[in-house]
């Protein structure tokens, strides 16, 4: 039998394992506009008590649920302080402006993924009518990758009550960086108004993102859900999808951290802070991974993400293909600054 493909693009394309399926199969259902799927109403349950909030929502997806947070935090001309790298802003077509009439003010990223602070704070605007009315602060954690310490969000969240900003967490990929820092994901989103977290990322399920908040929170939140289309019928099917990633495949990301360490140092590139590697291409390459066996998003700087459906074999094949184009070997014998200028627009 031919060796599967590995599929590096992303911890999106899992497929859901016999275990998941026939608990999806068994899963008991109702109408969840009524309120009556017992097995949302429990994962809504079980989120609950493992994020260390009130209550939560299960949505669709992730960029539905963060839109519908910031629906809930911020009124139309409100604005909202983000990251110019964040998921939030800068890959959901806008949607907080779209639909939401709020106005993102973006704050470059520092290199470790973190604002500045001291930026963010001097972004706040003055309470005066030529200004937008500054309302919340949204973070992500893992951002690209890397994971913000325990530390940052401290210092962070004080800022935000001191000048009275409301905080949203997109954790889209929280439990990597749980695992990752040994800390309870409760721990980790301690303090914040609202956390997303994907159950479709590193978790497995083929779709579902919990919003976690106060019941006041997630009482608007319900309403902006219903606004944007997003409650379904017997949403059980996938919520029970949800609840068999939590018990089972919340501690297995430790293995796509060591398989991502693998594929960084066959490679002979910075180790990843989580489940992603960072590896220079050159032309021809993402063609050569692929008929090789390993799926790649081209790009100038490839981003390969490791996830449950990658297994050390596949890594170890991963790393083969890579080393038997020698276009892409002689690229890394030459020094990482040479690299960087070659690759410049001229
Ligand atoms: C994937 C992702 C989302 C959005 O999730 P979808 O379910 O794809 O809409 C939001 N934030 C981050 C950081 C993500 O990686």
């Amino acid at each position: 039998m031919a060796d599967p493909i590995v599929d590096l693009r992303s911890d999106t394309v899992t497929r859901p394992s016999e275990g998941m399926r026939r608990a999806m199969a068994a899963a008991e259902v109702g109408d969840d506009v009524f309120g009556d799927d017992p097995t949302v109403n429990r994962l809504q349950e079980k989120a609950a008590e493992i994020f260390g909030f009130e209550a939560s929502l299960f949505f669709p997806t992730g960029t539905q649920s963060n839109l519908a947070a910031l629906m809930s935090h911020c009124q139309r001309g409100d604005e909202v302080l983000v990251g110019m790298e964040a998921h939030t802003y800068r890959y959901e077509a806008g949607g907080g402006a779209v639909l939401g009439s709020i106005q993102p003010q973006a704050i470059v990223n520092r290199p470790d993924g973190t604002l500045d602070l001291a930026e963010v704070e001097a972004a706040i605007k003055p309470d005066d009518p030529h200004f937008a009315k500054t309302r919340l602060l949204a973070l992500e954690n893992t951002i690209t990758g890397r994971v913000i310490p325990r530390r940052y969000f401290d210092e962070a969240l004080a800022l935000a009550t001191r000048r009275g900003l409301a905080t949203h967490l997109d954790g889209a990929r929280i439990f990597n960086a749980a695992v990752k820092l040994g800390m309870p994901v409760k721990e980790l989103c301690r303090g914040f108004d609202s956390v997303s977290s994907c159950l479709s990322k590193g978790l497995g399920t083929p779709a579902g993102t919990m919003l976690l908040g106060s019941r006041a929170f997630i009482a608007h939140a319900k309403r902006a859900r219903k606004i944007l289309g997003g409650v379904m019928r017997q949403a059980g099917i996938l919520a029970a999808a949800g609840l068999y990633a939590l018990e089972h495949n919340v501690e297995r990301l430790a293995e796509d951290h060591a398989n991502a360490e693998r594929l960084a140092a066959g490679l002979g590139v910075a180790p990843p802070a989580s489940n992603m590697v960072f590896a220079p291409s050159v032309p021809g390459l993402v063609e050569h991974l692929a008929a090789h066996g390993a799926v790649v998003l081209p790009a100038p700087r490839l981003r390969l993400v490791t996830h449950l459906d990658v297994d050390a074999a596949g890594i170890d094949r991963t790393i083969a293909a890579f080393q038997s184009f020698q276009p892409w070997r002689a690229a890394m014998a030459r020094p990482a600054s040479a690299r960087a200028q070659k690759a410049a627009p001229a």
